[in-house]
């Protein structure tokens, strides 16, 4: 399979390009992404022959139909990193909330949040590639908190990939940031920003646009490359599970095979938005998907209005900090899928030029042939938390929450809808034990506690560990001074 560019060819890269060029530069042609040029057809041949099928072995089958240029041992062992997960023989578990509602859990990996399903795999690809090239990558990543620990987490130890990880110090929860600064390898380096997160983000972007940055990557013989969810290596992992939990329900006897369900997905970047968007164009019966927010609601400005607007917008910090974004890169890739490249060119560069584009009423219908938004306040996730526990006896976290504010506006209750959990209840427990007992200020630690005492809920180990582990990484610094520590980690 080739892989082409959303915003058309530059001619001076390459018109196509495959899996692993795709991976190892994402960025295409006019700062575009790089698209496979057909999604395979599965069909519901491919349901019905999954229907008893393992996480793993429809995993291998999903990804062989994208026929991408990496071996097939590189893939298994990619896949095995699924064994790692609560239970080994189902990595995603589905679970039923209420009448017509299921709640796909995709947070039971290593650090506990969803990242994980695409970074665990990703983290083996990326390697076998750079070991076979016999090059060396710098991945740069700036985290509001659980790309971070995934990337870390996946890359630990792993050949010719080093990782230097910035996070606004203060800016994330405590667990988030244990988890990173208690990861000891040679080739990762996590670096506190002082600042929010909007800081680490433009002191990576102008360390990217470094010419005396570039010049000493050269001389250490490093490259650069990204595992941000533009990276098409990310997304390609997250078409398999919205394929999974369809079938779950099917298992499940909740639904019968070809019966259309909503998918509801809290969201920020929009990689798993669009994992569900392509599983919908390769086969998976879907009525619609359903695009939830916090406060930064541009998303459901959007597909609601048919604007992409930054003018008046600032990123506000909420209690469902992994979707406080304004730049939500995939959507690109929709776009490009409805509209084609000349368009979505024209597109993002109104967007880059004036902060703004403007969907035609036709192109805004299409959208919402597939998509619907809403959004949800910090203020009304904690009522649903509350209320979700203590009606259906089901705890979430934050960011899922969200979806149950469009789940009751936007869906029609009839049709059985898939919620995304993204997060543990451990990742953001100040919050939560906020919302279930009232109690404010208290720190994870304390927070985890009480949530397990009322909730009856064990903290996993591997949360229970970050708070007596070793620091390993002790550098908090100002953004001035990033290129000259990365450099030093070099
Ligand atoms: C990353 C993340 C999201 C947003 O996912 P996108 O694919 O970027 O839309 C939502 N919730 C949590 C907990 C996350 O970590």
């Amino acid at each position: 399979m080739k892989f082409i560019q959303t915003r058309g060819n530059d001619a001076t890269k390459p018109e196509t390009v495959t899996f692993s060029e795709a991976i190892l530069s994402p960025i295409a042609s006019f700062g575009g992404l790089y698209v496979p040029e057909k999604l395979p057809e599965l069909g519901e041949a491919f349901l019905q022959k999954h229907s008893n099928s393992s996480y793993k072995v429809l995993a291998k089958d999903m990804l062989d139909a994208f026929e991408i240029d990496i071996d097939s041992e590189v893939i298994d062992e990619a896949l095995d990193l699924y064994d790692n997960f609560d239970d080994a023989s189902n990595p995603v578990p589905v679970v039923k909330v209420k009448e017509n509602l299921f709640v796909s859990e995709l947070y039971h990996g290593p650090t506990r949040a969803f990242k994980d399903m695409a970074l665990q795999p990703f983290g083996v690809v990326l390697s076998s590639i750079a070991q076979r090239l016999n090059q060396n990558y710098l991945i740069l990543a700036a985290t509001s908190g659980d790309t971070g620990p995934a990337a870390l987490e996946t890359f630990k130890n792993r050949a010719n990939v080093k990782v230097a990880c910035m996070y606004p110090d203060g800016g994330t929860s405590d667990v988030q940031r244990l988890q990173m600064v208690t990861e000891d390898a040679d080739n990762l380096k996590v670096i506190g920003i002082h600042g929010v997160f909007d800081d680490a983000q433009s002191a990576l972007k102008r360390l990217l646009a470094s010419d005396n940055f570039k010049e000493a990557l050269q001389k250490k013989d490093t490259k650069l490359s990204a595992a941000n969810s533009v990276n098409f290596g990310r997304i390609i992992f997250q078409i398999i599970y919205h394929i999974h939990s369809y079938l779950e329900l099917v298992r499940q006897n909740a639904i019968s095979m070809g019966e259309k369900v909503y998918l509801n997905v809290p969201s920020g970047n929009f990689g798993n938005a669009l994992g569900g968007y392509y599983a919908w164009k390769m086969g998976l019966p879907v009525e619609k998907i359903i695009i939830s927010s916090n406060e930064n609601n541009v998303l459901t400005r959007l597909i609601r209005d048919g604007k992409y607007d930054l003018r008046e917008s600032e990123v506000v910090s909420t209690t469902s900090p992994a979707m406080d974004i304004l730049k939500s890169s995939n959507v690109e890739r929709v776009l490009f899928d409805l509209f084609g490249h000349q368009r979505t060119k024209e597109l993002m560069f109104d967007l880059e030029e004036k902060n703004v584009y403007e969907l035609t009423s036709d192109e805004l219908a299409k959208l919402q042939e597939s998509f619907d938004a809403d959004w949800c306040s910090g203020e009304e996730g904690k009522k649903y938390i509350k209320a979700t526990f203590e009606k259906d006896g089901y705890l979430m976290d934050p960011h899922t929450a969200t979806c149950m504010k469009s789940y009751e506006t936007r869906s029609n209750p009839a049709i059985k809808s898939i919620i995304y959990s993204t997060a543990e209840w451990t990742k953001f427990s100040p919050v939560i034990a906020n919302a279930l007992t009232g109690e404010v200020d208290t720190k994870d630690i304390e927070a985890l506690e009480s949530i397990s005492k009322v909730a009856k809920l064990k903290i996993p180990v591997m949360i229970q560990e970050l708070f007596t582990k070793k620091i390993a990484q002790k550098t908090v610094i100002d953004k001035d001074d990033i290129e000259k520590e990365i450099l030093k980690f070099l």
